[in-house]
């Protein structure tokens, strides 16, 4: 009550503060960018980022665009076209950050987005979000889909901005979650390339060992065999995608891709399941390939915007069923003996 020293803060720095909140690093905005882009239907979707997404990152799509209205309501807050069903798995997944991708982004940034709507025959509109200052909506040419540019990613929020981790590192962490994208969406055509030079292009066939083709080479497509195991116990209705050769391995676990109802989801459960399924041909602290989707009832999805976890009411069905879908998914291809001690 004395002393004056409580002043309210302006709406750009609440927004600002908020945003550091749920935009971490330059993987944030990629992975929001990407799932707009899949929102919008996009058959191919194009990732480029510059020293790591920390100077620049592009996310443009052939998606169905939007309006210039449409582009006028998107970059501010709580503004989405999509309705959600909160105990869908899907829905809350971005929950946190509802309709507020472009708006946290935008003020965090140099946001600019280049969009035409791909029906009506639409012209193209542009605007521009300079560390939360929306600009006029104006005329810009474009094919119908949408491009986002970020740029000055918390350039004038440097405390935010210091955080940020060598360009390599950085990178790491946007490879991966496109990476990821690239698996679980194989009929998507997705590319992403660093500092001019393209890391990776899937080319959107539909088939996930086409997908892994492309991001992990052609060793590691070679050694994957097919799981697809239909439980019809417990609350698991199918276990399918594939797993590597037990001698084509990695000294990280990163490469354990797991998707829960469709969604990548970084679950313990679901990682030493796999990794049991190879019954004891793992060597010591090696790790296998695997793009590996579960789809089940009974997930209780622990959302914070940066990350998702899940938890299974019936964990321990759930593991048994994701282990036994490897094993014998090894076993046809004769690569894992039945009754092999586990490692
Ligand atoms: P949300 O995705 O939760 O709806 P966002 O802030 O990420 O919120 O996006 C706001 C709105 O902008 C979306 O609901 C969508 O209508 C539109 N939008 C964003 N990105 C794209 C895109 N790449 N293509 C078409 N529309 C988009
Ligand atoms: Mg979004």
């Amino acid at each position: 009550m004395s002393g004056g020293h409580v002043r309210e803060l302006d709406e750009a720095t609440v927004a600002q503060i908020a945003a550091g909140e749920v935009v971490e690093r330059p993987a944030s905005v990629v992975k929001e960018l990407v799932e707009n882009s899949l929102d919008a239907g996009a058959s191919s979707v194009d990732v480029s980022v510059e020293s790591g997404g920390t100077e620049r990152i592009v996310v443009a799509d052939d998606g169905r665009g939007m309006t210039a209205d449409d582009l006028q309501v998107a970059v501010r807050q709580h503004t989405t076209s999509k309705l959600g069903d909160a105990d869908d798995l899907d829905a809350v997944s971005t929950l946190g950050f509802r309709g507020e991708a472009l708006y946290t982004v935008g003020s965090v940034s140099e946001m600019t987005v280049t969009t035409r709507p791909r029906d009506a025959g639409g012209s193209g509109s542009r605007i521009v979000v300079d560390h939360g200052d929306v600009g006029d909506v104006t005329p810009a040419g474009r094919p119908a889909g949408t491009t986002v540019e970020v740029a000055d990613l918390f350039g004038e929020t440097p405390a935010r901005r210091k955080y940020l981790k060598r360009a390599a590192t950085e990178f790491g962490h946007v490879n991966r979650a496109v990476t990821r994208y690239a698996l679980a969406n194989p009929d998507v055509a997705v590319s992403l390339t660093h500092d001019g030079r393209e890391v990776f292009a899937t080319t959107g066939t539909g088939d996930v060992r086409d997908a892994a083709l492309a991001v992990y080479g052609r060793e590691v497509a070679q050694s994957l065999r097919e799981v697809d195991a239909e439980p019809n116990t417990g609350s698991v209705e199918r276990v399918h995608g594939y797993v590597s050769d037990p001698e084509v391995t990695r000294s990280t676990r990163e490469y354990l891709a797991t998707f829960v109802n469709g969604r990548a989801v970084t679950d313990t459960v679901l990682r030493e399941a796999v990794l049991d399924g190879y019954g004891g041909q793992l060597a010591p602290d090696r790790y296998p390939f695997a793009v590996l989707f579960v789809d089940c009832e009974g997930v209780d999805a622990n959302v914070h915007p940066r990350k998702l976890e899940v938890r299974f009411e019936d964990e321990a069905g759930v593991k048994s069923a994701v282990e036994s879908a490897v094993r014998d998914a090894l076993l046809d291809s004769g690569l894992v003996r039945s009754g092999a001690p586990r490692g």
